[in-house]
């Protein structure tokens, strides 16, 4: 600590307070849509080298980037060099930052049994009451247990919700792998509420089938995204690099790992670890796996943001699966059912061919290793108005079209 560091850490222990790390600015950082044509992708890597730009996302209209402070001109002149249009879709992403979770208000003074609502982001402890509140109030479905610590130490829970008859088969939903990506666990959550709360009223395919539901796979990211650096999007473990922390845990799963679309650069944001399965968070999940081997697994679910796509298998490798059309008859069918029910249009279609390449990605590992049928990821909305900043006041009709798309996946996996 330097002088006036010391200082601030003297006053604060005065006053009976930690000090707190300080919060992450982005002002004067814009969000660019940019066309996406051949060689879009290459110029903006290359940009991003340069520390320029952040890509935050493919999307059926463009390529989204992040243009730091004080590259605009610089950015500006390389896309017109490249005849590369753009629009600005976000003036100033700190602004947005600041607009997109409200503080809790009075709805949550006097609550009874448990804090969480979908009517803002909450931190991390909200969740996981959350959860134990389902096991005291629904004991007869809802089980919590903690299947791993993440690379912080921070516990990580899983809810199972089942009728108890045995035979079942099984889903697997994962949320919050990708810190940044809030509306996450904030959909899983609501999901898990609906579905437990209103329990009689479900669709049979949905109470046919045991869930196993892990809210928020990277706590420590959440936890990081929430306090201090709104965009980051790794898991918080130590690399070999003395400057970067953190793994792009989303790229190190053990099928086709370290493949096109993840990074060696442990400061890049795909960093893929330094062999698969080298972080805690997801060996958590693959070793549940390997301690239930009497788990009927069916399906996989893994939610994230954004883009509004339904995508299956595979990410990598660049192939074709055998039961192409039967995934993609499901996933074309939850998307109808969402535009029916008055929701968004999402894009349908494998992952790597849909979006972009990404190798080492959980659906990939359920498909390719456990074998599970129906693999999907589902990337919610928007697709670049706000992009990973979608005001808290969409939190529940996004969750709403999820909600249909895994009672659509339900039905094809109880069938
Ligand atoms: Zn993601």
């Amino acid at each position: 600590m330097k002088g006036p560091a010391v200082i601030a850490y003297l006053v604060c222990l005065v006053v009976g307070q930690v000090p707190s790390p300080k919060r992450i600015t982005y002002e004067g950082n814009q969000v660019w849509k940019i066309a996406n044509k051949t060689t879009t992708l290459k110029v903006l890597k290359s940009l991003e080298q340069d520390k320029r730009l952040t890509i935050w996302g493919l999307t059926p209209d463009g390529v989204d980037a992040m243009i730091h402070a004080g590259a605009v001109d610089q950015v500006r002149e390389k896309l017109l060099e490249n005849n590369l249009e753009y629009k600005v879709s976000m003036e100033d992403v700190q602004k947005a930052i600041d607009e997109e979770n409200p503080k809790a208000g009075q709805d949550l003074e006097g609550r009874k049994g448990f804090r969480l609502t979908w009517n803002y982001y909450h931190n991390l402890d909200d969740i996981y009451d959350f959860l134990h509140y389902l096991e005291h109030t629904y004991p007869k479905l809802c089980t919590v247990r903690t299947i791993g610590g993440s690379a912080e130490g921070r516990p990580i829970k899983l809810l199972k919700i089942s009728n108890g008859r045995k035979g079942n088969r099984a889903v697997f939903v994962e949320g919050g792998i990708h810190a940044r990506e809030w509306i996450s666990p904030a959909t899983v959550t609501y999901i898990i509420y609906q579905f437990v709360s209103g329990y009689n009223k479900e669709t049979s395919s949905m109470r046919g089938l045991d869930w196993y539901v892990v809210p928020v796979l990277n706590p420590d990211g959440y936890l990081y995204s929430y306090n201090i650096d709104r965009m980051w999007r790794k898991n918080r473990s130590v690399t070999k690099s003395k400057e970067c922390l953190g793994v792009d845990l989303n790229r190190n799963w053990g099928y086709d790992w370290g493949k096109n679309g993840s990074s060696e650069d442990p400061c890049h944001n795909s960093y893929g670890g330094r062999k698969p399965f080298s972080e805690p968070e997801t060996t958590s999940v693959a070793r549940f796996f390997l301690d239930n081997p009497d788990i009927d697994w069916r399906g996989y679910v893994s939610i994230h943001s954004y883009g509004q796509y339904i995508v299956y298998p595979w990410g990598s490798p660049n192939a074709v699966l055998d039961d192409n059309a039967e995934l993609n008859k499901v996933a074309k069918e939850a998307a109808v059912n969402i535009v029916s029910a008055g929701g968004e249009t999402y894009t349908v279609g494998p992952a790597g061919l849909t979006i972009y390449p990404a190798a080492g990605i959980s659906m990939d590992w359920a498909k390719g290793s456990q074998a599970i049928k129906y693999a999907y990821t589902i990337e919610l909305r928007d697709t670049g108005r706000y992009a990973f900043l979608l005001p808290a006041k969409y939190i529940k009709p996004t969750a709403e079209e999820a909600l249909i798309a895994v009672r659509t996946i339900a039905k094809a996996v109880a069938s």
